[in-house]
């Protein structure tokens, strides 16, 4: 078999994997990237928005040519209909996530790194007891290869396995992953900026439905479902229905279905001669199942603890866990208070979520310019329904 050697291997190219790769290659380091379809960025599996504005400035050069639309504020619509908007001029993006998926992979090609579409991943080789490359399968020539690294990043997203080959991650349970139906519509009527969150257990059991403004009169509108707790319904059945209500005769133009992992975050991001990172390292905001800007921010941070294991020559787990202990650092008990207010808000009767939207439009000073504090909301919910709020804390710990 066809051995090839390089200093690092990413599987995957999506945003995590394009800006992993431009962060190790832009050192010098040889870095393939190997992507399983066909094409970067293609299908679309996502509602498209990133933000805060000034987070995602800091992480990526926002460029006019994958922008479709700025958001410039929040509506969040009750089961009953009361609705809570807030102005956050500075809010997000939405994107065109082709495009946006496609930059950021040339930006890797630039930095030297090189692409392979069409090659994907069949497993993880071991060498003394240490992950030093990856098995590949060029899926057009039919051909099994290996390409050998000193360091191997797994950003292979809702799908991926290198993190279980690893060892990193076991599967995960349904629960953990929203299950995912959007359409692209044109003719619908939007908020203006405002991006929508539709909130109530017959909407949307266990997660929300969205209305993402992509131009005056269209809009990704979709939502997630927690497939435990949708009585045997399918998402698409429950987009159906959402779609009939919120733009009946709107003209659906793309049918999107898919995951968003919601788990609570690994344990450990790193072993020897491997680091996970991106939605495969369980690195989607728990609350929101969004995980672009998550994605990169978190690449962006493995790129460098990688680039410095490569220039010391110890690509140990002990060197690269700098990384876990830096997302810790950081995100770490954020993410762990966004699962838990998942668990609080999404699991509330209808009734409940219609007194806490009341409530929140009532509380001065909730949002501020980029967002919701969670803590917040479940402080209004505790003044909402103090027994119900205890009940469901005690439930989610
Ligand atoms: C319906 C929906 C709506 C969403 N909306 C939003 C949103 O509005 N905002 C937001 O921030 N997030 C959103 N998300 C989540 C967002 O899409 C992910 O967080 C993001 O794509 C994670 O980036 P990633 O690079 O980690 O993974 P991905 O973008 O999934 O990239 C992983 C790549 O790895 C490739 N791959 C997998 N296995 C292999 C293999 N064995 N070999 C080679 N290649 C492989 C895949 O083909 C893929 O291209 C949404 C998700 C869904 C499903």
């Amino acid at each position: 078999m066809r051995t090839e050697s390089f200093d690092a291997v990413v599987i995957g190219g999506g945003p995590a994997g394009s800006t992993a790769a431009a962060g190790v290659a832009g050192g010098g380091f040889p870095t393939l990237i190997l992507e399983k379809r066909d094409r970067i960025g293609f299908p679309v599996r996502c509602a498209e928005a990133i933000g805060p504005a000034s987070v995602a400035r800091r992480h990526i050069e926002i460029r006019r040519d994958f922008v479709s639309a700025a958001v410039d504020g929040l509506r969040i619509v009750a089961p009953d209909k009361t609705t809570y908007d807030k102005s956050m001029p500075g809010a997000g993006y939405i994107v065109d996530r082709e495009l946006f998926d496609r930059r950021l992979a040339d930006i890797a090609v630039e930095k030297g790194a090189e692409l392979r579409t069409g090659h994907q991943a069949t497993g993880l080789i071991r060498k003394d007891g240490r992950v030093a490359g990856v098995r590949v399968r060029d899926l057009a020539r039919g051909e099994e290869y290996e390409a050998l690294a000193r360091v191997v990043v797994g950003a292979d997203g809702v799908e991926s396995l290198s993190p279980r080959w690893a060892s990193l991650k076991g599967v995960c349970s349904p629960g953990e992953i929203l299950s995912c139906a959007q359409e692209l519509v044109e003719g619908i009527d939007v908020s203006g900026r405002f991006v929508e969150f539709h909130l109530g257990r017959r909407l949307a059991p266990g997660g929300y439905a969205w209305v993402f403004p992509k131009g005056p009169r269209s809009a990704n509108v979709g939502l997630g479902i927690n497939p435990l707790e949708s009585g045997g319904m399918p998402a698409v059945a429950f987009l159906e229905r959402f779609l009939g209500e919120r733009c009946p005769g709107a003209v659906r133009r793309r049918l999107v279905v898919g995951g968003s992992t919601v788990a609570k975050r690994l344990r450990s991001l790193a072993t020897d001669g491997y680091v996970a990172v991106g939605e495969a390292a369980n690195q989607n905001n728990p609350l929101t199942g969004g995980g672009i800007l998550e994605s990169i921010a978190a690449s962006q941070m493995a790129a460098s603890v990688v680039r410095g294991a490569l220039e010391k020559g110890d690509t140990s787990a002990k060197s690269l866990c700098r990384y876990t202990k830096e997302w810790d650092r950081i995100y770490g008990r954020t993410f762990d208070r966004f699962h838990r207010a998942a668990g609080l808000i999404y699991g509330l009767p209808d009734p409940v979520m219609n007194r806490l939207l009341e409530n929140l439009g009532r509380e001065k000073g909730l949002a501020g310019r980029t967002g919701i504090d969670p803590a917040r909301i479940l402080g209004v919910l505790l003044r909402t329904s103090p027994s119900l709020f205890l009940k469901t804390f005690r439930a989610a710990f």
